[in-house]
């Protein structure tokens, strides 16, 4: 199925009853069809992607996510802050495409971690996402996407983080979710410009595996 199909049925879908309540639109995955690199987040961020309907844009972590694949030349974009960024080699998108929200004691919404059952309702969407592209590496960021995206995958890589693991014809190479380097990086305080060699060697081994075929 082709990616603009995969769209449309996202932004159709009315499967869980709590998520269409309470987001503000299906947000589907974006970026260069014939993407060689799959990002995978946990699901649209409440301050971000849920507003613009478009995978990390806006809120923190979408900036420094833009802005990494800025410097990395994986965005045309000279602005993190542009909400329908052209990517190149690079498709983007969440294990659940739509906001799972809660409210706080004092009743204000916060972002909650999707349920099994979330997760279970839009597995297929990732399922079709994967098929649809020609991916060489699928980079799921953060621990819980790693998780379900090793799943996905029948492979037992979760306790591989940040290590490459072959799925197929791809590799998984997971790496920290933005909102973790956001938020300091914790105990070791990994450093933006450690997150940014990250994206460098994503670089490099699109390019390494480029100059093999030609
Ligand atoms: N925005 C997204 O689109 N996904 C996340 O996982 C977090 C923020």
């Amino acid at each position: 199925m082709e990616i603009e199909k995969i769209e449309s049925e996202i932004k159709q879908c009315k499967k869980c009853p709590n998520l269409v309540k309470s987001r503000t639109q299906a947000v589907p995955g974006y970026g260069d069809p014939k993407a060689k690199v799959l990002f995978v987040g946990l699901a649209p961020g409440r301050e971000g992607a849920d507003l613009t309907g478009v995978p990390f844009t806006r809120d923190k972590s979408g900036l420094l996510f833009q802005e990494m694949l800025i410097r990395t030349g994986f965005s045309d974009e000279k602005n993190p802050g542009n909400e329908k960024p052209n990517l190149k080699n690079v498709f983007v998108t969440n294990i659940v495409k739509c906001n799972p929200k809660r409210c706080d004691k004092s009743g204000r919404a916060r972002n909650r971690d999707p349920t099994r059952n979330e997760i279970e309702n839009c597995r297929h969407f990732l399922e079709k996402e994967l098929r649809a592209l020609k991916l060489k590496v699928i980079v799921p960021l953060g621990k819980e996407s790693t998780k379900l995206i090793c799943r996905e995958l029948n492979m037992n890589c979760s306790s591989n983080w940040k290590k490459e693991v072959k799925a197929g014809d791809a590799v998984i190479f997971p790496i920290y979710h933005p909102a973790f380097i956001v938020r300091g990086g914790g105990k070791q305080k990994y450093t933006k410009q450690e997150y940014q060699k990250d994206f460098e060697k994503l670089s490099r081994m699109i390019a390494e595996e480029s100059s093999t075929l030609h």
